[in-house]
Formats: structure tokens, sequence, C-alpha cells
């Protein structure tokens, strides 16, 4: 059974992470409350002040050491993925390559995205000089889920801090003991940084809330959108500043034209990897009605192979939580009530702690299965008459987080019309293993943008620099004011805007 245990016996409260295949207790943390948050916050504001007089180079050169240790370290971590949620080493190792990558792609970039660039004056203020800088903001209060509980924790860190940022850690309960791993392994790689420039809080859902009412100088928060909604919330009484990287219900559209051995082999990797807890997993796909039956053959077939347990060689873990088998339970029900017929697998394939493969083909679109968000091994096809029909389908939720298509010859054009922020051709998913692209969400998805040159400006504000170079004459920004102004400016408006308009026409 997963859950967290809580003890009084001892002060401060501690909560323990417990394996959810075998029970068995991985570590017990402390509850932080929030004089344990404030406490590092002036830490880190002290700490960030270090950090942002270390520049771009300096930065990157205590990155690149905090990389090589985390590489040279890779398997105690695997091992801690492992042993707290049980999913597969291979989903871990997926994970951690991609927040390594992360890190390198934004210690690497920063200076050349963030730097100070001149910019243009424009007419009307032409003696003077202008730049654009990118500043950190300061603290950064990051919350991280359990399902990728290592990528989202290296992820939020590396934009944060490439941008000059301090950053206070708040990992998910129940993967506590990674989120808190990769905080540390920062100081182990570099003893000599000030104290405080990352830091771990560790606790339930109250700890979360009070690093958001904490004064942190933006929140980054990554998970559920139930919890999304609070953390915004509690953020608007300080009007601190939010990144909300929420759930999906991510759609996957098989043209025609489509290779259908590739795109049934990837919807399936993509439907049940991570036992379908991941954000940006294939929950829908709308197959055009023409290739319908050979899709639906060849999906069948791979699905098949795909295997749940904790030996060496299953495709994946169990649930993490009895709440979440209990919404997987539900969408499953809700779509064969619903008339929806069962590929593979049904009602029996809940075998707690286990879901093992399911797939169930034309569930109605206003069923639970398809509007709600399942996070789970549990693939929807659907079929459509036409392409026109797959894209308003897949838009059809509240959700934006990723897309996809399968098509040979139309698979951009396709891509253009789909309201998600991450659209993949002839691929699943493959936005997330990319560095310099942005990653997140529109509509109940969330806003803002990890990773990629949007993912560093997320961390920073924008100043403006402007310093004048000479006298003009005639001062606009000077009493009195002039009728020897008031024709110049007269003069400018009437070469700039006027002459120009009638040239147009
Ligand atoms: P969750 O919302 O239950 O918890 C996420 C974090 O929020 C945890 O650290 C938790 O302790 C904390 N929290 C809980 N209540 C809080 C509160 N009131 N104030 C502040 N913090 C609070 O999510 P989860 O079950 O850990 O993760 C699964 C969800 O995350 C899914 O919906 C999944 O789609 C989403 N997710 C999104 C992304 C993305 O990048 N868009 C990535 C991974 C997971």
């Amino acid at each position: 059974m997963v859950t967290t245990s809580m003890s009084e016996r001892t002060a401060p409260m501690t909560f323990a992470v417990i394996n959810p295949a075998t029970g068995a207790e991985v570590g017990t943390h402390p509850i932080h409350t929030g004089a344990d948050i404030a406490e590092r916050l002036s830490q880190a504001r002290l700490a960030q002040r270090w950090w942002a007089d270390q520049g771009f180079a300096g930065r990157k050169r205590i990155m690149t050491r905090w990389i090589r240790w985390l590489a040279a370290h890779c398997e105690e971590i695997y091992e801690l993925g492992h042993q707290e949620t049980a999913r597969p080493i291979a989903d871990v190792q997926m994970e951690f390559v991609a927040g390594l990558e992360d890190v390198r792609w934004t210690a690497a970039h920063a200076r050349r995205v963030l730097a100070p660039r001149r910019v243009s004056p424009g007419l009307a203020m032409l003696n003077f000089a202008a730049d654009v800088s990118h500043e950190p903001l300061g603290v950064i209060g990051l919350i991280t889920p359990w399902n990728v509980p290592i990528y989202t924790v290296l992820s939020g860190m590396a934009c944060a801090l490439a941008a000059g940022n301090a950053v206070i850690v708040k990992p998910s309960e129940l993967s506590a003991g990674a989120g808190a791993f990769v905080v540390e392994s920062f100081y182990r790689a570099n003893p000599d940084v000030p104290a405080g420039l990352v830091s771990h809080v560790t606790g339930l859902g109250e700890t979360g809330a009070a690093l958001c009412r904490s004064g942190v100088d933006k929140l980054a928060f990554t998970g559920s959108v139930p919890t999304g909604r609070r953390v915004m919330a509690a953020c608007a009484e300080r009007l601190t500043p939010v990144v909300l990287e929420l759930g999906g219900k991510d759609a996957t559209i098989v043209a025609t034209d489509a290779d259908l051995d590739a795109a049934a082999k990837a919807v399936v990797w993509g439907a049940f990897f991570n036992a379908g807890q991941a954000c940006v997993g294939v929950e829908r796909v709308y197959v055009v009605r023409e290739v319908r039956d050979r899709f639906l053959g060849l999906v069948h077939g791979y699905a098949e192979q795909v295997t749940a347990g904790i030996e060496d060689g299953a495709s994946y873990g169990p649930m993490i939580t009895p709440g979440q088998l209990e919404t997987v339970k539900r969408h499953i029900d809700a779509a064969l009530s619903a008339g929806a017929t069962a590929l593979l697998g049904g009602h029996d394939s809940v075998r707690p702690p286990y879901v093992h493969p399911v797939v169930l083909v034309d569930v109605p679109e206003d069923n639970a299965a398809v509007t709600e968000e399942t996070f789970g091994p549990i693939l929807l096809i659907n079929t459509v008459t036409d392409v026109d029909e797959a894209i308003a389908r897949a838009n059809g939720t509240a959700f934006g987080l990723g897309s996809s298509v399968f098509s040979r010859r139309h698979g951009a054009t396709i891509a253009r019309r789909l309201r998600a922020g991450g659209v993949t051709v002839n691929a699943v998913l493959s936005f997330v293993g990319m560095p310099s692209v942005p990653f997140g969400g529109v509509g109940e998805s969330g806003f803002g943008r990890f990773h990629g040159e949007d993912g560093l400006r997320e961390f920073t504000y924008a100043r403006s620099t402007v310093r004048k170079r000479f006298a003009l004459g005639p001062e606009v920004q000077e009493f009195p004011r002039t009728a020897e102004q008031y024709d110049v400016v007269r003069q400018m408006i009437r070469v700039r805007y006027e002459r120009r308009l009638r040239k147009q026409k």
C-alpha cells in the first residue's frame, strides 16, 4: 500500500516514504514548517547575492561540477528513485538523463539568452542608448510532484540557478528522498558554495502551502490541477508570481498516411511507461476510420506484451496511491458502462497495487475517461471520419499540455492546428527530452515555461537601462515647453507617420 505515515513521537513531526509495491519503509523525513522556511529564505537571500556576483561563467563552472558529480553517482539515485516509487530503473534513468541535459543546456546558454543586449531607442529618443537585461528574481520556491521526482527538481533548479537565483525545493512527500538527494548533491559537488543557495524542505501539502506564503520571489509548481489552483490562490496573498506545470490529457492523431506500425508502437509506450503516471502520457488516440482496424490490431499486439510488476523486466510499476488507483478504476467503469469496447484488459486489470494495461475503444467524448486526466495505464482509442474531426477532438478538453500526430505528408500542417504547449510529429512526447525547447501547457495544463530560452527568462525580470548620450537641442522632457519644440515634434510626426502612410496607399 502506498501511504505516507506521520509520527508525533519525535520532534519535529516526521512522515515516512513507503515503497508502493513492497510496503517497505524507504525513509523518514521531517515535516517542515513556515518557521523552517523563513530561516532558509533569509539564508538564501544572502547566498543569492554571492551567486549573482559569480556571473554566467562562474555559475556555469559550478553547475558543470554538479552534473559531473551526479553522473558519477547515478546508481545511487537510480536505486533511491526505484525504491521510493517502485518504477523500473529504466524509467528513473530516462528522467535523470533529461534532467542532466537541462542543467547542461541552461548553464551553457544563460549568457546568450539573458545577458544585456543593445536595442534601438527609437526615433523619438535617438540621443539615448538602450540596453535590455534579464535579472534574477531572487529566491525561487520549487514544488515538485512524485512521478518524475528527479527530473522536475533538476529541471526547475537548472533554470532558476542558471538565471542567477537561489532555490528552496519542496519535493513530493511520496518521493522526498530523491528530491533531497538532488538538492544535497549540489553541495557535495560544490562544498565551497555559501550555505542556503539551494535548500529543501520536506513535508505534506501544508509545507508546500507555507512555501507559497513565505515571500519567495516566484513559485514554480509542478503537480495536479486542483493543487495548482490552491498554489495560485496562496501565492496571490503576497502577489507572488507563479509558474504552473499541471496535468494533461494528451492526444495522438493517426492519419490515413501514417506509418501505422510506428504509431502503434509509440502510443503503447506513451500510454504505459511509468504506469501511465506521466503528465505528457498518451491518454487518447484519434484514428481515421480507413486505417482503424489495422491500427487496432497493431496496438493490441504491442500492448499485450506490456507487463506491470516489480520484478526485473516488468514494463512498469504500481500505482502510487490508493487514490490514484480509484481514479483509474472509476474511468474504466465509466467508459465500459457507457458502451466502450475493451480491446485489452478491463475491470479485471485493476489488481492493487498494479493496473495491468487497458485499451478501450470508442469511448463517448463526454465521458469522464475522456474529459478528465486519468494518470494511469489506460489508452483510449476513438475513431474519426477525417483529420479535421481528429483535430477538433484532440483540442476538445480543458487541457493543452502535449499532442502528437502520425502522418507521412501532413504532420507539420496538422501540428500547427493543435492547441498544446508541445507537439510531436511521427513520435510521442519527444519535446520533453529537448532542453532547447520550452516546456509547458495552455488551458488547465498551466502557464509559464521550463527549459529552453523561455524557461530561463521565466526566472528573471526584464530590466531596461537607457542612457542619455547627448542633448538634442529642444528637450521634450524639460520645462518650459517651447514653440520650437512643438514644431520639431510636429515635423517628426509628419516624416515618420504621414508620409509613410501615404506611400503605403
Ligand atoms: P500533487 O498536486 O498531488 O502534488 C504536487 C506537490 O504539491 C507535492 O509536493 C505536494 O506536497 C504539494 N502540495 C500539495 N498540496 C499543496 C498545497 N496546498 N500547497 C502547495 N503545495 C501543495 O501532484 P502529484 O500527485 O505529486 O503529481 C501528479 C500530477 O502532477 C499529475 O496531475 C501530473 O499530470 C502533474 N505533473 C505535471 C507535470 C508538468 O510538467 N506539467 C509534470 C509532472 C507531473
